[in-house]
């Protein structure tokens, strides 16, 4: 918690202390009310979301009567956890039936998605499990490159096409040969060029559809970067009516003050944010805990 919070430090500032004080005004009038929202709507919490949590906090504070700084930090805590959904499965799937779990990933260029891959391996390589990493990203040389060398820092196998080859075959040789020899857990890292969307779209059910030959694909994470705000979240929904969505994973969170992102992300998308990025090493990454989030978030 001490770490999430020191990566979070600018979301904190702008977010968490921003809204403390604004509650411990000595009048919430309508101009305090105002600037709440202003505040929650400048990190990105979204307007829909914002006007459900400044709703429920100014009955609450009402209600209260007497407002201690703990008393308002409690409630400040409670409704922002509520907006996330705190009882939604955030696990990730595990191997089952004696084969591996198979987790693709999707989402724009630039976001994350191959150092998300190395860090997911990362951790469940330090629990004691198997990984192999499929490169079905064939369109970049650098891409595959990048793999690779996760692959050699964090000890997980690879399998790699070449390059312009087929993503598609990549990922079906991938996850053969992760059920031939047994592995944990399939990672298949997708090219991103949204530039041409229709192509990216049938691309990724081509890809989806030629796993589905060795069996379902157990999850589908799309991985978003935090500092694109509303925009990304426009593009996150082409993602999510091509591919069936099981997960997001919110990067980058360590180079915003707009940490409120996660909140729209989950309420606009209603799918679970299950990890967050907080840095470009293999330890930056976080299962997404909502009230441990929010905990973090209020400093
Ligand atoms: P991809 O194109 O989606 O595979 O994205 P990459 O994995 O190549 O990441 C793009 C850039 O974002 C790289 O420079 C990464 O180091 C950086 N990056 C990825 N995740 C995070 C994160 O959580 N925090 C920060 N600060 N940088 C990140």
């Amino acid at each position: 918690l001490v770490r999430l919070r020191a990566r979070l430090a600018r979301s904190q500032s702008t977010l968490g202390r921003g809204l403390l004080a604004l509650l411990a005004s000595d009048k919430l009038d309508d101009d305090v009310w105002d600037e709440i929202e202003e505040t929650l709507i400048t990190a990105d919490v979204g307007v829909e979301a914002t006007g459900v949590i400044v709703a429920r906090l100014r009955e609450r504070t009402r209600v209260l009567g007497t407002r201690t700084a703990a008393e308002l930090r409690g409630l400040l805590a409670e409704e922002l956890t509520a907006a996330l959904d705190p009882d939604l499965d955030r696990s990730l799937k595990s191997a089952h039936d004696g084969r591996p779990a198979v987790i693709l990933v999707v989402g724009v260029n630039g976001a994350g998605k191959t150092t998300t891959c190395g860090k997911i391996s990362r951790v469940l390589i330090a629990d004691g499990r198997t990984v192999l990493l499929g490169a079905a990203d064939t369109f970049r040389a650098a891409a595959t490159e990048q793999l690779a060398t996760w692959a050699g820092r964090v000890g997980a196998e690879i399998v790699r096409g070449p390059e312009g080859g087929d993503p598609a075959s990549v990922a079906f040789d991938a996850v053969k040969r992760g059920i031939d020899t047994g592995v944990d857990t399939v990672l298949i890292d997708t090219a991103g060029r949204l530039q041409n969307k229709v192509g990216l779209m049938d691309e990724l059910g081509k890809v989806k559809r030629v796993i589905e030959k060795h069996g379902p694909v157990d999850e589908t994470l799309l991985v978003l970067d935090a500092t694109t705000g509303q925009n990304g979240l426009a593009q996150a929904r082409v993602f999510t009516e091509a591919v069936d969505v099981t997960g997001v994973v919110l990067t980058k969170l360590d180079g915003t003050a707009k940490g409120g992102i996660v909140i729209a992300v989950q309420r606009q998308l209603g799918i679970p944010v299950k990890l967050v990025g907080l840095g470009e090493g293999p330890d930056d990454l976080a299962p997404f805990e909502p009230a441990a989030f929010v905990d973090a978030l209020l400093g």
